[in-house]
């Protein structure tokens, strides 16, 4: 992998949103695998395509990339994306592609994140202030992500603080969180609440009663659900089905 932009590219371009495009799609066609089958290269969509902007010709997986630049390349907490309903709909009708989230700084690039596209849920589309009707696109309403709200499984570095991480690890972090998939929103979203939840607690080892210190906050999430303890044990035994944790003893579970 080579971290450096090709800036010689964006030179014949004047907006800096289509300079920011052209030199982080070139870094991707020439640098980047397929982090889910771990294809060699991945190939790039028609201009313009709805669904995405690059795809595996091996596993058929969809990428769309987001790149944001400044002075360290930093990611940041959030990445703009476009319009709010097109992403809500997407997410709803599971047809959301994965994501790289792309940072750099000048010329090369800083840091490189997947996240699958079954760790996307409605709460971390955070919708923006619609545009002034003085704006060409007045009303219009785009989205932020807010990668800071997704659970740290979802978070998979390729290239981390300027520095590349190693290609099978990045694909066994992959195949761990594969099993994580359901075609259920709302069972998605109980899926990352928790997952949340045991990001939160430091230890390996945990037990259901520190699971239960979140009831209150779940319950603000899910203000219908009577049994939040009940839906806890659920997501807990998924994951446990899911070798994602283990139990250990009654009550008691270790992060794998
Ligand atoms: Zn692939």
């Amino acid at each position: 992998m080579n971290l450096q932009f090709n800036t010689h590219l964006a030179d014949s371009y004047k907006s800096n949103v289509q300079k920011a495009r052209v030199l982080s799609e070139d870094w991707i066609a020439k640098n980047m695998f397929c982090p889910i089958c771990g294809n060699p290269t991945l190939s790039h969509y028609k201009a313009n395509k709805p669904v995405a902007d690059f795809y595996c010709n091996h596993c058929h997986s969809d990428y769309e990339l987001k790149s944001k630049r400044n002075k360290y390349g930093t990611l940041g907490t959030r990445i703009t994306d476009g319009a709010y309903e097109t992403m809500i709909n997407r997410i709803s009708s599971f047809n959301n592609p994965n994501f790289f989230f792309l940072s750099y700084n000048a010329d090369s690039v800083i840091n490189v994140l997947l996240i699958p596209n079954h760790f996307f849920t409605t709460d971390i589309i955070e919708q923006r202030k619609p545009l002034s009707q003085t704006a060409r696109r007045a009303g219009w309403i785009g989205c932020n992500i807010n990668i800071a709200s997704i659970p740290d499984s979802g978070k998979i570095f390729i290239v981390r603080n300027g520095v590349e991480i190693d290609k099978q690890y990045v694909l066994e972090n992959y195949k761990k969180v594969k099993s994580l998939q359901t075609k259920n929103l709302d069972n998605r979203g109980w899926l990352m609440d928790i997952l949340t939840c045991i990001d939160e607690i430091q230890s390996n080892e945990f037990s259901l009663r520190q699971v239960y210190e979140f009831v209150d906050i779940l319950k603000q999430k899910h203000p219908t659900n009577n049994n939040i303890e009940a839906k806890i044990r659920q997501q807990l035994q998924f994951l446990r089905d899911r070798n994602f944790i283990e139990f250990t003893e009654r009550g008691k579970y270790r992060k794998l």
